[in-house]
């Protein structure tokens, strides 16, 4: 029987916090905010198109408090000014970097806008977020960032050599913040997707002999749902998190282990 009086907060919960989410309107960063508003957290939900209705109605639905920002990423002085207009307006706990695009082709002939596009948006624009929250996140003593990063961030891919530079750059970055941010109370760690069923691998999932070679080497014997890389974030999110500073934490199915 437990005792009598008010149950212990739990580790995990996130009530009380403001967790801004880029890339929200989809995939990985749509399930990831909706994890963190049934974690308890209220949410500031970024996308450079007007496809937020459906995920903040689905976490209001929760008892989230929701408010949605549309921003290009791409675009640096908007996103700059954009980023710091937000920021001073809410006092956000906890950011997830989790917009990202991937251009696929041989690197002899990548394209510059390939290469460029890609590292402006998954390194340049993650960096620029986190110096911004991280700062006022140092000064306010607490803060979590979330980075997401890639299997892509431990092996070379193919023919997606800009992804796999900014995924392996985002790893460098998110150790390097944690060194300086830690001794404040601020946790930067990231998550690494596996094989996940978004935009993102479409391209690699009409393939027939790229899926079934894929599927063959996870142990977990299947593609990762969107869902299935939620908690790992709400995870790093949360009071349970407080010690963990430059992780990077895999949700691949058993990938990397082979
Ligand atoms: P996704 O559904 O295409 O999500 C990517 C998100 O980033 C979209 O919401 C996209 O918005 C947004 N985005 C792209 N360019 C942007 C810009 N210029 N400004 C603002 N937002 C922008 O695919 P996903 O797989 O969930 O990707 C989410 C993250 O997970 C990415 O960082 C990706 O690299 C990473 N990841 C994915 C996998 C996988 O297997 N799927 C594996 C490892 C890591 P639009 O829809 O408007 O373009």
């Amino acid at each position: 029987m437990p005792p009598d009086g008010p149950a212990p907060a739990s580790p995990f919960g996130l009530k009380g916090r403001l967790a801004m989410v880029t890339g929200a309107g989809s995939g990985i960063g749509r399930a990831i905010a909706l994890g963190l508003a049934a974690a308890g957290s209220d949410l500031l939900l970024l996308s450079d198109r007007d496809n937020l209705a459906p995920v903040a109605e689905e976490a209001t639905a929760t008892g989230a408090a929701v408010t949605t920002e549309l921003l290009d990423l791409a675009d640096r002085p908007a996103r700059r000014a954009a980023v710091e207009r937000l920021l001073d307006a809410h006092a956000v706990d906890v950011l997830v970097n989790n917009a990202g695009l991937i251009r696929r082709g041989p690197s002899a002939e990548f394209a510059d806008e390939d290469w460029y596009d890609v590292v402006e948006v998954n390194l340049h624009a993650a960096f620029e977020l986190c110096r911004a929250a991280g700062r006022r996140m140092v000064a306010r003593g607490h803060g979590k960032i979330i980075n997401v990063a890639s299997l892509l961030s431990f092996q070379g891919g193919l023919v997606v050599p800009s992804y796999t530079a900014s995924k392996h750059a985002i790893v460098g970055l998110t150790r390097a913040l944690a060194n300086e941010w830690a001794p404040h109370g601020v946790n930067v760690n990231a998550v690494a997707p596996g094989y996940v069923t978004t935009a993102t691998t479409t391209a690699l999932r009409s393939d027939p002999t790229r899926s079934d070679e894929i599927l063959a080497r996870i142990p977990a014997g299947r593609w990762a749902e969107p869902a299935d890389v939620a908690g790992s974030a709400v995870f790093l999110a949360s009071p349970a998190a407080d010690y963990v500073h430059g992780h990077v934490l895999v949700v691949d199915g058993g990938w990397l282990a082979r």
